[in-house]
């Protein structure tokens, strides 16, 4: 099968994409591993009544247009496939309800979004500890709330998102453990000016923290040396008693495909993460290869969305015209929430696990670079990190920032696991039902 654009996730990037090439009469398949369309911020859209879009607010209510949209588009959309091979010829191999295939186009969009950037403190793997953006999902796809004390920690947007979220589905969040500080502040201060474009989105910001605090929810900042015990949470000069821990610190790109695919990535210091080079079009340098959403770089839905568009034209060959200007002024906040919220837990302490799939913590990863390892690569011969089934999603950042830090260099001299296909498990049996398709299935 062959088509002009096939887009890889059902985001808001992946869906406005989809939208806007159908318009301009390009033949679209839309891969996306997850059940229905929404991608993480509007997951669940389609199914959600009016009590959990309440809860959700209005930011979440903007996807019901777009996935009707989508819906009615002229595009195949398949649903629960999972792309685990992207070559840069635009040749994509995924899974689907226990099948594998491939699919060829001249052009293919990568709006694979971001995932929660993993928190790794001593203890995080413990019995209620999870990522606040979880507790979302949860809430979001099945409409569960969690029970007892809840405290949250770390910093961003999401962060704060998620505490009003759950007071509203009546959930009792004792505290916000901040980890941004009043240097963040100073530091964050030069790129105001130019945020004030999006100032509906700082006054939302400042709106959310009165929210949690009217609600009687402590507040405390610069918060450092966090631990979960199961039972409380402890931090320098403190410990809070609480059933659930909620750990976030910002999202990252999804890099695995971009990665795959041979794009030269690109180290981010103010968010301590890779994005893939792109220009601000998202075109690479790779004819074929375009990258729309939080997969090129975190700038959230609406940016994701206009991006989408922007893409979509170019693999038209239609002139994105006034959409760049909209998508400048989306990115117009960046700036300043990337030196806000920079991640503070990036390096952990020796007892942190890093690697849950092979159990390995940072001071295994320190021994094993005093054994030897020079980076990430090497590292998977010493001690298996990234070898698991997340195959380094997981664990790829924090085990490139110890190896960095006990070498004494700057994470992009160190630089990241190599990922190969596949690049999520595939069965045997999902190859063996690759009929026909004898060379991509020799080529792994
Ligand atoms: C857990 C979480 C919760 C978030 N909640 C909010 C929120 O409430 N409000 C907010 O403003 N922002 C939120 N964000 C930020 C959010 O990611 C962006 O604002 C926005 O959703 C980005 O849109 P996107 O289309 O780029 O990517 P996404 O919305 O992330 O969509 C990408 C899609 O691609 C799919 N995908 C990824 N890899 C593959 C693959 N290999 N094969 C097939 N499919 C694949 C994903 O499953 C997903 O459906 C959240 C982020 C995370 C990680």
């Amino acid at each position: 099968m062959s088509v002009d654009l096939v887009i890889v996730g059902a985001g808001p990037a992946g869906m406005a994409a989809a939208v806007e090439a159908a318009e301009h009469g390009l033949s679209v398949t839309v891969l996306d591993d997850q059940p229905e369309p929404g991608g993480q911020i509007y997951r669940g859209i389609e199914r959600a009544g009016p009590e959990l879009t309440a809860i959700l607010g209005e930011e979440y209510e903007a996807g019901r247009e777009l996935a009707a949209d989508f819906r009615s588009a002229r595009i195949d959309y398949l649903p629960n496939s999972a792309v685990w091979r992207l070559d840069a010829g635009a040749r994509i191999a995924f899974s689907r309800e226990g099948s594998a295939s491939t699919v060829s186009a001249r052009r293919v969009l990568i709006a694979t979004g971001a995932m929660e950037r993993p928190m790794p403190i001593p203890g995080a793997e413990r019995p209620g500890v999870m990522g606040a953006g979880a507790a979302q999902v949860l809430l979001k796809a099945s409409g569960l709330v969690p029970a007892g004390r809840i405290v949250l920690a770390g910093s961003g947007p999401l962060l704060l998102l998620v505490g009003c979220q759950l007071l509203d589905a009546g959930a009792e969040v004792a505290a916000v453990l901040e980890t941004t500080a009043g240097g963040d502040y100073l530091d964050a201060a030069p790129t105001l000016p130019r945020a004030l474009a999006g100032w509906r989105d700082l006054a939302r910001g400042v709106a959310m923290k009165r929210r949690l605090r009217r609600a009687g929810v402590a507040f405390r900042s610069g918060v450092r040396g966090l631990a979960a015990t199961g039972q409380s949470v402890r931090f320098d000069g403190g410990e809070i008693a609480c059933d659930l821990l909620l750990l976030h610190e910002g999202v990252v790109p999804q890099t695995h495909l971009s990665r795959q695919a041979g794009l030269a990535h690109r180290w981010r210091p103010e968010q301590r993460h890779w994005a893939p080079v792109a220009d601000a079009l998202g075109r690479t340098a790779e004819e074929t290869l375009l990258v729309a959403g939080d997969a090129g770089g975190i700038a959230g839905a609406r940016a994701a969305s206009l991006s989408g568009r922007v893409a979509a034209r170019l693999a038209a060959g239609v002139d994105p015209g006034r959409l760049i200007a909209a998508l400048d002024r989306e990115r117009a906040m960046r700036p300043l929430l990337d030196r806000l919220f920079r991640p503070h837990t990036a390096l952990p302490a020796d007892e942190a696990l890093v690697c849950r799939c092979e159990s390995v913590t940072a001071g295994d990863i320190r021994q094993a670079v005093r054994d030897g390892a020079m980076g990430p690569n090497q590292l998977k011969a010493f001690a298996r990190v990234g070898m698991g089934p997340c195959q380094g999603r997981m664990c790829g950042l924090a085990a490139a920032e110890v190896i960095a830090s006990e070498r004494g260099l700057p994470v992009e001299e160190v630089g990241s696991f190599r990922i190969r296909p596949p690049v999520k498990p595939v069965t045997l049996g999902e190859l063996a039902s690759m009929e026909g398709e004898a060379a991509d299935a020799e080529a792994l």
